[in-house]
């Protein structure tokens, strides 16, 4: 590391609190590691149920001051934040590097994303409108849209300063306090990030961050019983147990989950954009430590020879190192999440035989993998049913449009779908017949802050980004009035 990226991490975090930041009750840590090297980068306090406790009461005092904010006041201080943000990319851009491992470059684009989440929900804070309903000459009703209150955010390691703000921003902008919970391996962001709110009007009370353990502070946040609404994003398994606690106290849940998303290649594709696609979408973004990657190729029989033989030959051109030196593919983010997808690499060599490219560990400080490709792959397969959650795709054939979706559908994921293809009919006729939540023309990715964003099926419950999320933070209450004389 250089004194500047050692200049862009503390040398201990604490929960913060209204403001302040302290050692965690139980005065238990948790060690954060820089994945591209396997060295210890600093400590964070590991958070209790006690601290949630005390930040969610917290957060109520907070909301009752941010609540009483014009929503034109809430506007500005939103948009101020966006500005700060974007005045300190470099520094959030190396933390995220640092903590998470991506290409420097991507962090970069992660923050402007995180920014651009403010400036766009800073926008809406003023536009939360209810609605005239007419019933009759006797009676005037209307309905206002009031924030839920306190709201709990549950973030996973992979994008973990942008997926704050997904959620966090819409809170705030309706009105509401946040107590967030990041993830044990990448918690730095969320704490600096806060400290950046605070600093530009966001009441100190409004946003309180406590990191942790899962099963300790993110369990007793998702089953905290003074929460207006949580928000999770995290793997399919826990987001059940956190729906379940939400459930039983009567909270409303909203579910961000993995997936196993198809990139289904016709034959009348431009086999070198689905190659970019595909190496975009599961090697050269975050490792393939994305929700939304593209770790199913379902490619036409035809083209599936040609098709493979250039994609062996991008996979071969990437290079692999510290994100801080932007190469294409960094570390995977934990040496525990190393383990799981060396597992795969398993998993898919007892099933299909060896990968037609990668399938190793490397031997070299840090958490490193190759970019892996299993070809001809059935479609009962373990490693494509399954989320691997890394770089390692599954190539399978089909013979013609209804197979492709058939094998598209035949999971237990509906996240994301992308076809490639020239041909629009195909194109629209994939978008209305595959079960998803995103479906990506000729374009993996595509779209952005503006447009929805959730799952079908066991990839979740309910939507981020776009103007309708900021309604996961609104209750409606509708004032019904007689009017007669
Ligand atoms: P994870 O479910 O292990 O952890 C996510 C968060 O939940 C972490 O903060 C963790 O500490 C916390 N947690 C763990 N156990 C908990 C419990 N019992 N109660 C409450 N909180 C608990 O997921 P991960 O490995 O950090 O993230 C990877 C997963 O996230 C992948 O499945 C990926 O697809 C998914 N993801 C989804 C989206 C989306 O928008 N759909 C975005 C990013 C990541």
């Amino acid at each position: 590391m250089s004194t500047d990226d050692q200049s862009a991490v503390a040398d201990q975090y604490g929960v913060l609190i209204d403001g302040t930041e302290r050692d965690a009750s139980s005065g238990e840590t948790i060690a954060v590691y820089d994945p591209a090297t396997g060295d210890r980068l600093t400590d964070v306090a590991a958070g209790t149920a006690g601290d949630v406790d005390e930040a969610v009461s917290v957060a109520h005092e907070g909301f009752e001051t941010w609540r009483g904010y014009t929503p034109a006041k809430r506007c500005r201080i939103l948009n101020d934040v966006a500005r700060a943000i974007r005045e300190e990319k470099e520094r959030f851009a190396r933390i995220e590097t640092l903590e998470n491992g991506k290409p420097l470059s991507e962090a970069i684009g992660q923050v402007e994303r995180c920014a651009r989440h403010f400036e766009y929900y800073g926008g809406l804070a003023d536009k939360v409108e209810g609605e005239s309903i007419p019933l009759d000459d006797g009676h005037v009703d209307y309905t206002i849209r009031e924030p839920v209150g306190v709201t709990g955010h549950i973030v996973p390691w992979n994008v973990p300063i942008y997926l704050f703000a997904r959620s966090v921003a819409p809170a705030l902008a309706a009105g509401n306090a946040a107590v967030v919970k990041p993830a044990e391996e990448t918690p730095i962001g969320a704490l600096e990030l806060t400290r950046l709110l605070h600093e530009n009007g966001v009441p100190t009370a409004a946003v309180n961050v406590v990191p942790g353990e899962g099963v300790a502070a993110g369990a007793a946040l998702s089953g905290h019983p003074d929460l207006g609404t949580i928000t999770f994003t995290g793997s399919s398994a826990t987001g059940r147990e956190v729906g379940k606690a939400a459930i039983a106290n009567l909270t409303e849940p909203h579910l961000e989950l993995g997936g196993k998303s198809p990139l289904v290649v016709y034959d009348d594709a431009d086999l070198d954009v689905a190659v970019a696609e595909t190496v975009k979408g599961i090697f050269a973004t975050n490792t393939g430590q994305v929700c939304s990657a593209s770790s199913r190729v379902i490619v036409h029989e035809t083209v599936s020879e040609a098709y493979v033989e250039k994609l062996v030959a991008a996979v071969e051109d990437l290079s692999i190192g510290p994100g801080i030196d932007d190469h294409d593919v960094g570390p995977l983010a934990s040496a525990a999440h190393l383990d799981r997808v060396a597992e795969y690499f398993d998993v898919g060599r007892s099933e299909v035989g060896d990968p037609v490219v990668g399938g190793n560990v490397l031997d070299r400080d840090g958490y490193y993998v190759e970019p892996t490709v299993f070809a001809d792959v059935p479609q009962d397969a373990r490693i494509l049913q399954e989320e691997v959650f890394g770089p390692v795709l599954t190539v399978s054939t089909f013979a013609d449009e209804a197979e492709a979706i058939q094998r598209s559908n035949d999971v237990d994921y509906g996240l994301v779908a992308g076809v490639v293809t020239t041909d629009m009919g195909r194109a629209h006729r994939f978008a209305r017949e595959v079960d998803a939540g995103q479906i990506y023309v000729n374009e993996w990715f595509a779209g952005g802050n503006e447009t929805p964003f959730g799952g079908f099926k066991d990839s979740g419950i309910g939507r981020e980004n776009g103007t309708q999320a900021i309604h996961n933070y609104t209750q409606i209450k509708n004032v019904c009035l007689d009017i007669s004389e």
